[in-house]
């Protein structure tokens, strides 16, 4: 039975730990898919390629009351689809072909297959040509999560999609029905509206996206509704397909009714592959949402087991498993004798965006946490349409709010609705990370006038404090 001094389950973020500061060790690295995982293949990387193509195509719509008259000739929907994957899929081959034959690799053994924990600390993989038991001194959990679909009576009958399949499509569709209303069926909503497709979305809930601040959410389900059509406090009854596509019966406050697509995406919510891994049979707990658990130092119980991304962490972001990767990496060079003394994780203050339209971005509290969580805060809100390069804009619909802590002045919550929102909030993430107070950061720097981030300047004056 081959042992390792380490074994990476999962090429996404795990990918990423290998370095030459390795090279002297025996390592296998176990991944049943595609090179680089989900953020690479089927995740933030290829959406938001798609998602400017969709900002482009949206211009006309928002042109005309500006006095610009654009129309849109066509989407060529696979010349889109081809460009992305173009690039994508080379740098997924790329990547693993450096890990199998490059001669920086030569201590990396890459099993291709799915593996499953069967002992204690031993990993048996499914390969093409049968299984391979294998052993290590150190694991590091990286297999991710996957995409799950409601437990809807005919959904699995019925051909539909999740985020992994539908960006390959042939054709776009006339119709597409989305279930779901959280920030991946958003973005979906958002590219094939963009490009022209009739998109229903059913949401279980009385409005989209509800993970956020509620004014946010409040304000993205109203302008999404005129551009989709978007069934609110809906329950799933049945789906079946009709034969050229499929139908789902709804159970909503008017009564029974049904809506048809061409096609169904599901994008319902994702959860941790730690079963799938069968984690517990070496003895690494998880947690009751299905996610490995962790210390600050992303140490499972386990001597010698790490875990990062989506596997243990509920944030499920791209950024949230490349930060927890390097705090393995240096922990597991700690270990080995490489560096001094371990390092804890940094999830203070862990932003997210969400490329819909209009764009959000999020860090901290929002006000709905900071009530349930006893938390003092003052609030402020700036709309664009108050600033100069809002009036350029003609913006009347989108705003950033900000929640701050009444003694020190420390921002506790920053959100923002409208165009550039996930570049506007880095300032705001950098000043929560370094501690500096509203006052401090309004004031003690320039805003280049009329820019877009007089928007958050304005917000932070607007703040009741001292
Ligand atoms: C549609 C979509 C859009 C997204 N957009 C964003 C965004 O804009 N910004 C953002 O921050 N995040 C986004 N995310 C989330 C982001 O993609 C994930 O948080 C991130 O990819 C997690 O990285 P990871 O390394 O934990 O897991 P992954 O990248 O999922 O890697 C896990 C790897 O493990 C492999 N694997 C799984 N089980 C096994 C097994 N048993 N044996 C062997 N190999 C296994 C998988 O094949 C996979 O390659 C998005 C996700 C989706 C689905």
């Amino acid at each position: 039975m081959p042992h390792y001094d380490i074994v990476i389950i999962g090429t996404g973020s795990g990918n990423s730990i290998l370095d030459q500061r390795f090279a002297d060790r025996k390592v296998a690295i176990v991944e049943k898919g595609v090179f680089g995982g989900t953020c690479l293949n089927v995740g933030c990387i290829p959406t938001k390629m798609f998602v400017h193509p969709a900002d482009l195509a949206a211009t006309p719509a928002s042109a005309a009351r500006l006095g610009v008259d654009e129309t849109l000739d066509g989407v060529r929907w696979r010349d889109i689809r081809d460009r992305i994957f173009g690039r994508i899929d080379a740098i997924a081959a790329g990547g693993r072909e450096y890990r199998i034959e490059h001669d920086d690799n030569a201590n990396v053994t890459v099993y291709e297959g799915q593996g499953r924990f069967t002992g204690h600390k031993e990993l048996t993989v499914e390969l093409a040509g049968g299984t391979e038991t294998i052993t290590a001194d150190r694991f590091v959990l990286a297999a991710g999560g996957r995409a799950v679909a409601p437990d809807v009576p005919g959904l699995a009958e019925t051909d539909f999609h999740t985020s992994d399949t539908i960006m390959r499509i042939d054709e776009l569709p006339r119709r597409l029905v989305i279930l779901g209303s959280g920030f991946i069926a958003a973005e979906f909503a958002h590219v094939f509206s963009a490009f022209g497709v009739d998109v229903t979305m059913i949401a279980r809930s009385g409005a989209m996206l509800r993970a956020e601040d509620e004014d946010v959410s409040r304000r993205y389900t109203a302008l999404a509704s005129q551009r989709i059509d978007l069934r609110l406090n809906r329950t799933t009854t049945l789906a079946r397909n009709t034969g050229t596509g499929v139908e789902l019966d709804l159970e909503g406050p008017g009564g029974a009714e049904t809506v048809e697509g061409d096609l169904l995406l599901v994008a319902t919510g994702r959860r941790s592959n730690a079963d799938l891994l069968d984690v517990e049979a070496t003895g690494v707990a998880v947690t009751r949402s299905g996610h490995v658990e962790v210390d600050e130092y992303q140490r499972t119980a386990v001597d010698g087991i790490y875990a990062l991304g989506d596997i243990s962490s509920p944030a499920e972001l791209k950024h949230v498993a490349n930060h927890e990767a390097r705090v393995v990496q240096h922990n597991l060079l700690h270990d080995l004798g490489v560096e001094d003394s371990p390092v804890t994780v940094d999830h203070r203050f862990v932003p997210h965006a969400v490329f819909g339209s209009p764009q959000i971005a999020s860090v901290g509290l929002t006000e709905r946490d900071a009530a349930a969580q006893g938390v003092a805060y003052v609030t402020a809100t700036q709309d664009y349409g108050g600033i100069a390069y809002g009036w350029a804009m003609e913006d009347e619909s989108h705003f950033a709010k900000l929640l701050a802590d009444p003694s020190t002045g420390r921002l506790i919550g920053a959100h923002i609705i409208g165009p550039q929102a996930p570049t506007l909030i880095q300032p705001l993430i950098q000043a929560m990370s370094f501690e500096i107070d509203a006052r401090s950061m309004a004031r003690g720097q320039y805003w280049i006038h009329p820019a877009m981030p007089e928007l958050i300047e304005n917000a932070l004056l607007n703040l009741p404090l001292d």
